[in-house]
Order: structure tokens, then C-alpha cells, then sequence
């Protein structure tokens, strides 16, 4: 017997029964970017590790020690650990700001090595926007409504947003000198990671998820309290926003991006159900620094990701697996399995859904088939059938059994009608 292969830690097969879920909640993404004017993106799964280092930057665990590397030096290679990069980079590299295709959503796996847990995986899928140009704070509020549109399209009903303010340039350094004051006080009770980060990166120090320490930072200066006019002014409108537009929000002003160009807006949408600790199941923020970071022009950013595994178990889809759906099961006695295929390829040519059974066994064998396909009617065509050129079709759920017509497109039309008059009555 040879090794029996397995896949590796962090790393899952999605399933029969649960691609369905993921096929749905993928079509209401496309559906729901769509309606916000908001384009599809494909970029590749390996880019040059620089462009993470630039733009996710050192002194984050991602790329301190999550992400798969390949290579060395100038060919030094990375497994996407996130998609923004990615999509800025495409952004400058194609110019899309001068194509005027400045509203982009992508969908697709990322890869962090991670101490797999529950709703966090060495490879998991994010959908996300990035948008373009665009400054004012009723970007920021749009992009939040459609978050939170994306967060319900997964079944979601207990989200909650968390909103918070970082600043810009113009006020965060008298900031951060404030809360690094602060920090040196409580640096004994802080944690190695912490201690480090004090100097290199303090506000991601706030972001620490050890209990000891967030209870600490009850005491830390608020970012909040320290906005310049300009960021006030922008913050206050996205408030005032959420506010006119219905959609009940937290401020939470330890809800940081620990990076240069991330400014103004940051968000967060946690849900509890299914999910234990990771309780993130979306994340993003304002980033008009970055572009230009990374050589583009001087444009604004803002963007959000999710996490897919994490939005479809706290949204319950995955709780009962998907069945197998065929619309017909044909099944035949005395005709060749040719002559059955040229049937069901009719069939299936005229849009349903269609299986039979090559193996040529007997009618017994044909309908207990046809039970666990899980179609909704056989196609019955026998000696009797073929004679009266009709067909005889059994409605698997229950048991029904009439005459049909013999026309494949006859056929499709009668079960067709048939199929939506049962969506009609439920
Ligand atoms: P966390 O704090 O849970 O580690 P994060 O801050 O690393 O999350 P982001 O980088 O903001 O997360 O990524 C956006 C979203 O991607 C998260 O809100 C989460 O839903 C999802 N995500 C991130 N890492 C993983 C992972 N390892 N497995 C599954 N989903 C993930
Ligand atoms: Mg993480």
C-alpha cells in the first residue's frame, strides 16, 4: 500500500456540499460590488516580496513571520498574504487612474502561515474593494454601507461595526510621542512583542490582543482626543453619516492601523456566532499614503478586506451541507446507452440539469440511481414511451408519476414550469 497523502496543517479541501454555499455567497458579491459601480480584478497569487514589505510593512507579524517566501535576493517571491498590495501595485503599474477604473473588488485565497485555529488557516479567501481617488468622507461612508452589505449577504445578523480615527501626518506625531511617553510608564507589564513595538511601530501596540495589556490601555491618551480640525472634521462627517444612513456603529479609539499611510477612517466588522477569538471578520481602512509609497501618483486610498471561512461560519451557511441538485434523472429500457446519452445531452442542451446511468442496468437499478441523485423527476422512456412518442416522468419527491411529452424541449419546458411553480409556492 502506498502513503495515504493528507492535506497539510492549515490547509483545507472545500467540499462538495459546501462549494455550493461558497458559489451563492460569491454570486451576491458580484452582484452586490456591481451595484456600487465597483469592477473585478484578478491579480496573480505571487508578487515580488518587496511589495509587501513596502506596503504591509516590517514590523507587522504578517510580514515578520506569517508569510511563504520563495527564492532569494532580487527574486525573492511571496505567496499573497493579503490583496491591497497587490492591487495598488496593478493599479500603477496598468494606470488605471488615467483608464478611470479607480472602484476594484477582488476575490480569492491568501496565504499566512499561522497556528491554524478555528476561522484562521494558512490558506483562507478575502473578498475586498480598494477605491481610488477619491477624498471625501462619503467614500469612506459608502464603503462601509457596502461592507456591511457583503457582511449580511453571508447570513450575518450580528455584526458590529467598530469605527476609529488614526489622524494623519499633520497630527499623529505629537500623538504617538504622547502615547510612547505612556507606554515607557507600563513598559514593565508590557510583553516582549509589545516592548519591541513601543519604539518601532507604538500604535500597533495598542492592536495587542493579550487581555493583560488591552487592560492596561484603558489608561493610554486616545487618538481621538488628539485630532487635528482636518481629521476631526472628516471623522465627525463619517459619524454623521453612519448616522443619517441608519447604521448603528462603536468608536473604539484602540482600533488601529499600525502604518504611515494608513490614515483618518479605520474600521473593523466583528460577528460572534461560530467564531471564538477570531471575532474579525472584516477589516480596512483610509490609506491616501500608499500609492505613492509604492511610485504611483499622489491618490487617495481606502479599502477593506474580509475573510470569507470566517464570514460564511459566523453567518451559519456551512451548519447544513448543500445537496446535490440534478433536475432529471432519464432512465430507459431497451434503448442503447448512445441512444439514452443523445436524450440527456437534449436535455441538458435545453438548460436543465441532467444525469442517467451509463452503467446499463435494469429499471430497479435506474430509479434507486435516479433517488440518490438527488433529482426532482425521472424521465421514464420505455417500449410503451417510445411508441406513443410521450414520456412518463415521476416526481422523486412525491412519487407523482404522470404522462409527459416525448420532446426533449417539451420536456424541459414541463419540468421547468413545474420547478418554479414550487419556488412560486414556498
Ligand atoms: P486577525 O486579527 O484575526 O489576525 P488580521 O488583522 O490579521 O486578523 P486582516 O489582515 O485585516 O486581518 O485581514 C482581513 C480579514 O481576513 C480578517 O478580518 C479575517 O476575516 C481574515 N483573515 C485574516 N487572517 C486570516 C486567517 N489566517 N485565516 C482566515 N481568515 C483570516
Ligand atoms: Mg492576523
Amino acid at each position: 500500500m502506498g502513503r495515504r497523502y493528507r492535506t497539510l496543517r492549515g490547509f483545507r479541501d472545500i467540499l462538495p456540499g459546501e462549494t455550493e454555499h461558497w458559489q451563492a455567497f460569491e454570486q451576491r458579491c458580484r452582484e452586490l460590488f456591481a451595484r456600487y459601480g465597483f469592477r473585478e480584478i484578478r491579480p496573480p497569487l505571487v508578487e515580488p516580496t518587496e511589495l509587501f514589505v513596502r506596503s504591509v510593512g516590517e514590523q507587522t507579524d504578517i510580514v515578520g513571520k506569517e508569510m511563504f517566501t520563495f527564492g532569494e535576493g532580487d527574486e525573492s517571491m511571496t505567496l499573497r498574504p493579503e490583496v491591497t498590495a497587490s492591487v495598488c501595485r496593478a493599479y500603477i503599474e496598468h494606470g488605471l487612474d488615467r483608464r478611470g477604473a479607480g472602484r476594484l473588488w477582488y476575490l480569492g485565497p491568501c496565504f499566512r502561515r499561522e497556528r491554524p485555529q478555528k476561522g484562521r488557516y494558512r490558506q483562507f479567501h478575502q473578498v475586498g474593494m480598494e477605491v481610488f481617488g477619491e477624498r471625501e468622507p462619503a467614500t469612506d461612508l459608502e464603503a462601509l454601507a457596502l461592507a456591511l452589505d457583503v457582511v449580511r449577504a453571508a447570513g450575518i445578523d450580528d455584526a458590529r461595526l467598530v469605527v476609529n480615527s488614526i489622524g494623519d501626518e499633520a497630527c499623529r506625531p505629537a500623538y504617538r510621542a504622547r502615547l510612547v511617553a505612556f507606554l515607557e510608564q507600563v513598559a514593565d507589564r508590557l510583553g516582549e512583542d509589545s516592548r519591541r513595538r513601543l519604539h518601532t511601530n507604538p500604535l500597533r501596540v495598542l492592536d495587542s490582543k493579550d487581555e493583560q495589556e488591552q487592560a492596561l490601555f484603558a489608561e493610554a491618551p486616545r487618538i481621538t482626543d488628539a485630532l487635528c480640525d482636518a481629521c476631526r472634521a472628516h471623522h465627525d462627517a463619517v459619524r454623521d453619516g453612519l448616522a443619517r444612513l441608519g447604521i448603528p456603529y462603536e468608536e473604539d479609539p484602540r482600533l488601529v492601523r499600525g502604518l504611515d499611510y494608513y490614515v483618518r477612517t479605520t474600521f473593523e466588522v466583528r460577528a460572534t456566532r461560530g467564531l471564538g477569538a477570531q471575532n474579525a471578520v472584516l477589516g480596512g481602512g483610509r490609506y491616501d499614503g500608499l500609492v505613492r509609497a509604492l511610485g504611483g501618483p499622489d491618490v487617495p486610498g481606502l479599502g477593506w478586506a474580509a475573510g470569507i471561512e470566517r464570514l460564511l461560519l459566523a453567518g451559519g451557511v456551512l451548519d447544513e451541507p448543500a445537496a446535490a441538485r440534478l433536475d432529471v434523472y432519464v432512465v430507459t429500457l431497451g434503448a442503447s446507452p448512445p441512444e439514452t446519452l443523445a436524450l440527456v445531452q437534449a436535455l441538458r442542451a435545453e438548460g436543465l440539469a441532467a444525469g442517467w446511468d451509463p452503467g446499463g442496468h435494469g429499471l430497479g437499478g435506474q430509479m434507486k440511481r435516479a433517488g440518490r441523485s438527488g433529482a426532482r423527476f425521472a424521465v421514464l422512456l420505455g417500449d410503451d414511451e417510445r411508441a406513443r412518442g410521450t414520456s412518463t416522468i415521476k416526481d422523486l419527491a412525491s412519487g407523482e408519476q404522470f404522462e409527459g411529452p416525448g420532446d426533449p424541449g417539451a420536456i424541459a419546458a414541463l419540468v421547468r414550469s413545474r420547478i418554479s411553480g414550487e419556488g412560486a409556492a414556498t
